[in-house]
């Protein structure tokens, strides 16, 4: 299967997240069918964000999007676990500060795309600004509904300054939110997940769904595409979003750079000190 294909959200079409099967697992049944897929992704995935920084010609920018317990905290442990952190960041988006609201809502992201070489992640993105803030009105109409146009331009931007954008939304059904607010209030360890506003918003569930039909189909791109990753086995969502990070990294064909130095010149002088050495 290839995974960039299946799952993603086609530019220009209408997207029907009910049409999708959020406990969709491919030709796995089970998790242990998948671990020996996952252990090679792991690999490729450290060779892969290895080459890029060696290379420092490409970037990525990995955007995750879900409805609370939708396993963004679990999405980004898988990725980038794997890598090496000299490479990579996180960013994470929380309701703005006083200062943030007095700009623009691209003014705090930009700062964090990644630069030639890197790889970072995004938990939230500029997406919570035609998202919560069209569910909850923090915004008019008038406001928000321009922004999936300056969103659009603003993702054109990095990709032409040669950034890599892939889009995930972790796509969970309400049986499966409520499981996993159940174990963060059974399991101590988890309590501290657990918030208010997770049953407010679940309660809003319908109008975010609506948001988030509306921000995939309008901002599903040929240079920034979504994809909607079925969600509901963990093993699955990481299985899929790794295998379409791998995909779209293979696809740069990346090189190691050629060596910056006379080789032949530095092995001379290594030969030389070598039998130095020797004799001292
Ligand atoms: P969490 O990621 O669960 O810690 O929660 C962060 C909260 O910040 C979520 O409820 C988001 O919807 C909210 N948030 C993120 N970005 C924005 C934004 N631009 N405007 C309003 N709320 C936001
Ligand atoms: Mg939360």
């Amino acid at each position: 299967m290839n995974y960039r294909k299946h799952f993603m959200v086609t530019p220009g079409s209408k997207l029907k997240l009910g049409k999708i099967d959020p406990s969709f697992s491919g030709h796995h049944q089970h998790r242990e069918q998948a671990d020996a897929e996952i252990e090679k992704d792991r690999k490729k995935l450290a060779e892969l964000q290895y080459l890029m920084y060696a290379e420092d010609k490409h970037s990525l920018l990995i955007v995750l999007q879900a409805l609370d317990a939708g396993g963004k905290d679990g999405t980004v442990n898988h990725v980038l676990s794997a890598m090496n952190p000299q490479g990579c960041a996180v960013a994470g988006f929380k309701q703005p500060t006083p200062k943030e609201l007095a700009h623009d809502f691209l003014w705090r992201v930009h700062p964090h795309a990644p630069g030639r070489g890197r790889v970072t992640v995004f938990n939230r993105s500029h997406y919570e600004d035609v998202l919560v803030v069209r569910v909850h009105k923090l915004a008019p109409k008038s406001v928000w509904s321009k922004r999936y146009d300056m969103i659009n331009d603003f993702e054109a931007t990095l990709a032409s300054n040669g950034t890599t954008i892939l889009k995930f939304f972790l796509h969970i059904s309400k049986e499966e939110q409520l499981e996993r607010f159940k174990q963060r209030i059974d399991d101590p360890a988890r309590n501290w997940k657990i918030s208010d506003s997770d049953y407010t918003e679940r309660e809003l569930w319908d109008d975010y769904t609506e948001a988030f039909e509306d921000a995939l189909s309008k901002c599903s791109t040929e240079h920034a595409p979504w994809f909607v990753i079925p969600a509901n086995h963990k093993w699955f969502r990481n299985l899929a979003v790794a295998r379409i990070v791998v995909e779209t990294m293979e696809g740069l064909n990346m090189k190691t750079p050629e060596p910056t130095v006379d080789l032949a010149e530095i092995k001379h002088r290594y030969h030389a000190d070598v039998q130095e050495e020797k004799k001292g």
